[in-house]
């Protein structure tokens, strides 16, 4: 009769859901004793579909920059035109694994809603990527203006010179021109987890004599590859928004952003954003949503 009735608890849902929080935070080492993992050593598994807390299923573990936490991620919008007052004209929550620049389209589309859409939406590096400037102008007239990451590591090149806006795109012939004159193979439509890309590589006959190899590639036994982005339209917001930003007035322009920082210390410090009050998604979004009003309530107050 026990055992029977043990047998059904392990069916209960919150049975199945501690089971696997167990499972992923806690092992069993050579030793055999129990240990508990610590963040880095969580196992790999996607982590917006593993439990972190019995107690919340919608909490997730998440690093960034350094920053340990397991819950949710949540994300302002300010005005920040200099004749109009600094509030705070939306909040979104989500999951802690999910990218802040996937919900772009999610405050675009609810900002259209309220007719609150910007004419230029000033953004950090984590929300522009060609793609999304593109659709942002083109579904919401909207300008999407930040930094879109450049090569780094092991991607770029020796010499900052010949970083992939160094070489010329023919879009007829479907090539490449690099700094020193060569001309690619036409290029290779590609897949990387179903995102399309194109791949230019030179023969490997000229790179392998060329004076220019130390500066532009660091790969000793291969020729000098560049990949770019699926389409011309693409490519071009690509290479025009490292020109851009790189301006001094881009740069200048870009520093009204700095003000929702100040919005981000207010809602952390003085409203305790960071610890939720709540379990759950939905009541977690509605404390967001809550926050923001009172921080719009406390700017007017100090207006
Ligand atoms: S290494 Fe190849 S791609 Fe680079 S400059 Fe020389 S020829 Fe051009």
């Amino acid at each position: 009769m026990v055992s029977q009735r043990l047998g059904q608890l392990r069916h209960l849902h919150q049975v199945e859901i501690l089971r696997q929080v167990w499972t992923h935070h806690f092992y069993w080492d050579a030793a055999g004793a129990l240990r508990w993992r610590d963040g880095h050593t969580l196992p790999r598994l996607l982590a917006s579909l593993r439990f972190d807390s019995p107690y919340d299923t919608d909490a997730h573990y998440c690093v960034k920059n350094g920053l340990e936490w397991s819950g949710y991620r949540a994300t302002f919008t300010e005005c920040c035109d200099h004749d109009r007052p600094e509030n705070v004209v939306h909040a979104a929550a989500t999951i802690a694994p999910v990218q802040n620049g996937t919900l772009l389209e999610e405050i675009h589309a609810d900002l259209a809603v309220l007719s609150l859409l910007p004419s230029e939406h000033l953004v950090d590096a984590a929300y522009p990527t060609p793609a999304r400037v593109a659709r942002a102008r083109r579904i919401h007239g909207v300008t999407l203006t930040g930094p879109i990451p450049t090569a780094s590591g092991r991607t770029a090149p020796p010499d900052p010179a010949f970083v992939k806006s160094a070489f010329r795109a023919d879009w007829d012939t479907h090539t490449l021109t690099c700094p020193a004159g060569h001309t690619s193979r036409p290029w290779q439509q590609l897949t990387l987890n179903q995102h399309p890309y194109l791949q230019a590589t030179f023969r490997a006959a000229t790179c392998r004599s060329s004076p220019q190899r130390p500066r532009c590639t660091s790969r000793a036994d291969r020729s000098r590859s560049v990949t770019l982005q699926p389409t011309r339209e693409l490519h071009e917001i690509q290479i025009g928004n490292w020109a851009d930003q790189d301006t001094q007035q881009w740069k200048d322009r870009y520093a009204m952003r700095a003000g929702v920082e100040a919005l981000n210390s207010q809602a952390v410090r003085a409203l305790g954003l960071r610890r939720s009050r709540y379990r759950g998604l939905p009541k977690t979004r509605l404390h967001t949503v809550l926050t923001a009003a009172a921080c719009n309530v406390v700017r007017v107050g100090a207006g």
